[in-house]
């Protein structure tokens, strides 16, 4: 075999070491309680379902424009105004399928050799590898949670060289679930028009948010940072929309026309289906949000109080997002049997095998100290398999 360069630059997921063994002993008939999901629980709303059955029986059902119909730019136009305050035209905007794919055609767009992208660490798996994907350098600036995990300007500064392309930023994150108040992204766009680089600005998690915290886009706060903005959004968390693969960007029109060529010559328009059923996620009835949101707030309470209450684990309570990201460096070095638990993935592999709990460790984030745990599975389980965490940790020594 001779793959590519490019193709060899990739490492596999530490995440997959996990899953694939949770998912052996889940066919091998042992009860595993599984917090790695990175997606709702909950079921995409039947007014959205039934617009893409309509669109089906109505014979929408071929090629739309590459860059997403008029129909769906036009809601995502709406969207950015209502919600974020920002005003696009329709040639500002890109539909791809998913915002993973939004990402990805931005990394295509704007990266290249000889390039640095910082992305603050905790972060979302995928950023450094579609960095390294596209020839450039990812610069990794570990922030630390007395700062709420969110990037110190001083850290930021230390990150920047003549090099720096963009900055990755994700707010709420993907895996602490912290998120940037209005005075921490005025800091950050103010470095970046100094020192001329990009954001991009994954604001998946913008909806899922609790304790009133009001979600800002760093594109909202002045044009001279919009203009160096892209910023990306989708329907797959706020709408339980995973499988339909839907996402979008909005930003300067000569970026988004990059990025439809690329998408032009790789997957072409997403979905027709997808994007009729994206219309009526955008603009009909909005309530299923607050229900999904209520009750995963009633879980993350639960959740880090329960683990704070487990001795050598610590949690600070996420604001956004579905996740909990507990610190649990206190156990490394202590033994199960003899064996020593010194890793993040090492404490994943024990809680697995012994507690028959899958989660994800915080080495995948970029951050050894951590585990994540999601809270988009039922309260049954979470009290299950908190319980088994805590006996679990309590006979380590
Ligand atoms: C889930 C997720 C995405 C990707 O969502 P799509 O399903 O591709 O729309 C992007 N960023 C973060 C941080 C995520 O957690």
């Amino acid at each position: 075999m001779r793959l590519s360069e490019r193709a060899k630059a990739i490492k596999p997921s530490p995440t997959l070491a996990i899953d694939g063994k949770a998912k052996a002993l889940k066919a091998a008939g042992k009860d595993i309680v599984n917090f790695g999901v990175g997606e709702p629980d909950f079921d995409t709303p039947d007014n959205i379902k039934e617009a893409a059955i309509k669109a089906i029986r109505d014979g929408f059902t071929k090629y739309t424009p590459v860059g997403g119909t008029d129909e769906l730019k036009a809601a995502i136009v709406e969207k950015f105004k209502k919600d974020n305050g920002l005003s696009y035209e329709k040639d500002e905007i890109i539909v791809s399928c998913g915002a993973k794919h939004s990402l990805y055609n931005i990394a295509e767009a704007l990266f290249g050799p000889g390039d640095e992208v910082i992305i603050p660490a905790p972060y979302w798996v995928t950023y450094p590898d579609q960095v390294i994907l596209n020839d450039a350098l990812p610069v990794i600036a570990v922030t630390e949670e007395k700062d709420s995990f969110k990037i110190d300007p001083q850290l930021l500064k230390n990150k920047l060289s003549g090099k720096t392309k963009a900055l990755i930023l994700n707010s709420p994150s993907n895996p602490t679930g912290l998120a940037y108040d209005r005075k921490s992204l005025e800091k950050i766009a103010e470095l970046a028009v100094e020192h001329d680089f990009y954001i991009i600005s994954d604001e998946i998690y913008e909806k899922l948010t609790y304790d009133g915290f009001g979600h800002i886009s760093i594109a909202s706060l002045s044009n001279e940072i919009k203009q160096r903005t892209i910023v990306v959004n989708g329907l797959s968390k706020s709408h339980a929309m995973t499988g339909w693969r839907v996402g979008f960007a909005a930003g300067p029109k000569d970026i988004i026309q990059a990025m439809t060529n690329i998408q032009s010559q790789s997957t072409s328009n997403p979905t027709s289906i997808t994007q009729k059923a994206a219309v009526e996620a955008l603009t009909g009835p909005q309530d299923f949000i607050p229900n999904m949101v209520a009750e995963f707030d009633r879980r993350r309470k639960y959740m880090v109080e329960r683990l704070n209450k487990i001795k050598g684990v610590s949690c600070i309570t996420p604001i956004g997002a579905f996740y909990a990201f507990p610190n649990v460096a206190s156990c490394y070095g202590k033994k199960f049997n003899g064996k020593p638990i010194n890793s993040s993935l090492d404490l994943s592999a024990y809680l697995l095998e012994q507690a028959g709990v899958a989660l994800v460790p915080g080495v995948a984030f970029g951050d050894d100290r951590y585990i994540r745990l999601s809270y988009a599975t039922s309260m049954e389980n979470i009290k299950k398999g908190l319980d088994r965490i805590k006996d679990a940790l309590s006979k380590l020594e």
